[in-house]
């Protein structure tokens, strides 16, 4: 199975806690102005890469703290990414998503392939950059309409819980 990507950074300490192997896909609906990643936009762009092959240089790094899906919009291929997601908690990382939607929006899709990439995810940061909310002071976001969503505990509760409220080491 393929995902379309960008590139990838395979040490990062920017897109979330720790050490992060970064997945940029490609391809992204929401043209934030501002954005950091406008080349990623276009489906067109980048390149299609085997799953397979990004796991193999994950398993290469014994220093990650876990991964990165970012953008472009990894939502717009759940299907793919949830296969890698699925690969990636076995080896014990822990997963980052950025998306540009909202987290509701995304579970009221009820689509099973995004279901099941939500539910591989530890932490989402959702909703698209606002250049009008920018701050340079967020950890991992660039704005603040942007939160950082604790899946494992809004799944449990049944309503968006941020990792904010779960006072996470983040
Ligand atoms: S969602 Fe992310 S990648 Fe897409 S336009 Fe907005 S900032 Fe850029």
């Amino acid at each position: 199975m393929t995902v379309r990507i960008a590139g990838v950074v395979r040490e990062s300490i920017v897109d979330g806690p720790g050490i992060r192997f970064v997945v940029f896909t490609q391809g992204c609906p929401h043209h934030c102005p501002g954005c950091h990643n406008p080349e990623s936009h276009d489906p067109a762009g980048g390149y299609d890469c085997d799953i397979e092959k990004i796991l193999t240089e994950i398993k290469k790094d014994p220093l990650l703290k876990g991964v990165t899906f970012s953008g472009g919009e990894p939502f717009d291929q759940p299907e793919p990414l949830a296969e890698l997601a699925a690969e990636i908690k076995k080896l014990e990382l822990d997963l980052f998503i950025y998306t540009g939607y909202l987290f509701e929006d995304l579970q009221g899709r009820c689509d099973p392939a995004t279901d099941r990439l939500i539910s591989l995810a530890d932490y989402i940061v959702d909703g698209p950059f606002l250049l009008s909310q920018r701050s340079l002071e967020l950890k991992f976001r660039g704005s603040k309409n942007q939160r950082m969503i604790d899946v494992a505990q809004t799944l449990k509760a049944g309503r968006t819980v941020t990792m904010e409220e779960t006072d996470s080491a983040c």
